[in-house]
């Protein structure tokens, strides 16, 4: 009998525009960001700024540290704002020595700098962080440095100044020096660049090193995998676990059939975190996710490997929706969170029915649990920053749709589930209140009838 786990070891970050999310204690408060709500450029041919450009060199021998440089647009001399996106969200900047040739540009606030009109070019350092096995938690989205073998993630939220004001996307290439070596990014963006997303999307990493990728062809999608120890990877059978994870939600969320083959490429970036440390979470981008995975000893390995699946499938239900919903506003965090948690634990139940599976997926869904307060006055109580309501968006959404996925089989006979609503529910503009679109409880009521006005009363309220 495996015993019931705390549901905290469970941290995810996805980015959003502006939001800054934090897992509640009881240990220090890590940030978190969320995608719920940024946009992804998906289907929209957003125009590139052919004038801004990143490029990325490394920096020392071996190499220690990267030197991005970025070309600015012309501007009539008016004095510009440069900022790390992620400071908004509660991330820590990595960016130091910024100059514009010579100069050091003047800082004005946590990770944003002021360029004066006549500067065109700005350079800047970024400190990776030196990884300890095991020990990154990886929705802190920092910049990291690898050895044996040498290589870096690039994490754009932290180390890549955007153009405060200017939202386009833009190109990143890398000359990776001593490293002679690959460069890989999500999406190619045409003669060995990579794109750097519009600041309304999700953000985006990347891989310098002496690293090889493995590729994957997986339903409509080609993955790239990248990992912190292949040989751990490969002994907890991590690839094969993301593939029935991502095949299942494909079979849920189908991606557009138009989608061009550059937007089907994804690259996942798996980081090991000791089961001792209880904390493992996700980092979601538009085109590519960094994942930790669980490991440890022996005797929780069932346990580490659920954990694993339902962190690595909740990221990958963000990346579906989000492609599904393309330039759609976004959803309320609650209903962002609690869907993609749902799935998660949903996707989990068709790998594995066995104990440890049941236990994680116990940690979330509850119906035992009691009710405070809906999902609604929940989702207002986080956006005035209170760090209690996060972790509900797990735990009683994922109650919340569980109860109304069992009503649909059940009334059903079996030939239905909530599987069949949600790509609509994707598909559909939020609402004013944060409450869920009518259509959709329309919908609803004609699969369950009063039990949906139940259900509503009970977990999402008003
Ligand atoms: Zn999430």
């Amino acid at each position: 009998m495996i015993a019931r786990q705390p549901a905290n070891w469970l941290l995810h970050a996805t980015p959003a525009r502006g939001l800054a999310q934090h897992l509640p204690p009881p240990t220090p408060t890590i940030p978190l960001v969320c995608f719920t709500s940024a946009l992804l450029l998906s289907l929209q041919a957003l125009p590139t700024n052919a004038e801004t450009a990143y490029s990325v060199k490394t920096a020392g021998a071996p190499p220690q540290e990267l030197i991005i440089a970025l070309t600015l647009p012309s501007n009539e001399g008016q004095v510009r704002k440069l900022a790390v996106r992620g400071t908004a969200w509660g991330l820590e900047s990595q960016v130091h020595s910024l100059r514009c040739g010579k100069t050091p540009l003047r800082q004005d606030a946590a990770g944003s700098w002021v360029a004066p009109g006549s500067c065109h070019m700005v350079t800047w350092h970024v400190s990776a962080k030196r990884v300890r096995d095991g020990a990154v938690d990886v929705s802190k989205q920092a910049s990291l440095l690898f050895e044996n073998p040498r290589w870096f993630l690039l994490s754009e939220p932290t180390s890549l100044l955007r153009l405060v004001g200017d939202s386009r996307q833009s190109t990143l290439t890398v000359s990776a020096g001593s490293l002679q070596s690959i460069d890989l990014g999500a999406t190619p963006a045409g003669k060995g660049r990579w794109r750097v997303p519009s600041t309304n999307n999700a953000p985006e990493f990347y891989v310098i090193g002496n690293i090889k990728p493995r590729t994957r062809s997986i339903g409509p999608f080609q993955v790239r995998y990248v990992a912190d120890n292949p040989g751990r990877v490969d002994r907890l059978g991590l690839e094969a676990i993301h593939e029935r994870a991502l095949q299942y939600l494909v079979r849920v969320l189908p991606p557009p059939a138009a989608l061009p083959i550059d937007e089907r490429m994804l690259l996942v970036v798996w980081i090991g975190t000791d089961d001792r440390h209880g904390r493992a979470g996700g980092s979601a981008g538009s085109r590519s996710f960094v994942a930790n995975y669980v490991f440890g000893r022996a005797e929780t390995e069932a346990l580490n490997a659920a954990r694993t699946l339902t962190i690595l499938a909740h990221e990958q239900f963000h990346q579906l929706s989000d492609l599904l919903r393309g330039s759609l506003q976004p959803f309320p965090v609650w209903l962002g969170e609690s869907l993609a948690q749902y799935y998660g634990l949903k996707a989990l139940a068709q790998a594995s029915s066995g104990p440890a599976a049941t236990s994680v997926r116990a940690n979330f869904i509850d119906p035992t649990r009691p009710v405070n307060f809906g999902l609604v006055e929940l989702n207002r109580r986080h956006a005035a920053k209170d760090p209690s309501a996060y972790r509900l968006f797990y735990e009683q959404g994922a109650t919340f749709w569980a109860a109304l996925d069992t009503a649909v089989l059940a009334r059903s006979g079996g030939t239905r589930s909530l599987d069949s609503l949600i790509p609509e529910l994707l598909r559909s503009n939020p609402t004013e209140d944060g409450k869920l679109p009518a259509e959709f409880i329309d919908k609803l009521r004609l699969e369950i009838g009063s039990q949906t006005d139940e259900l509503l009363s009970k977990y999402v309220g008003d």
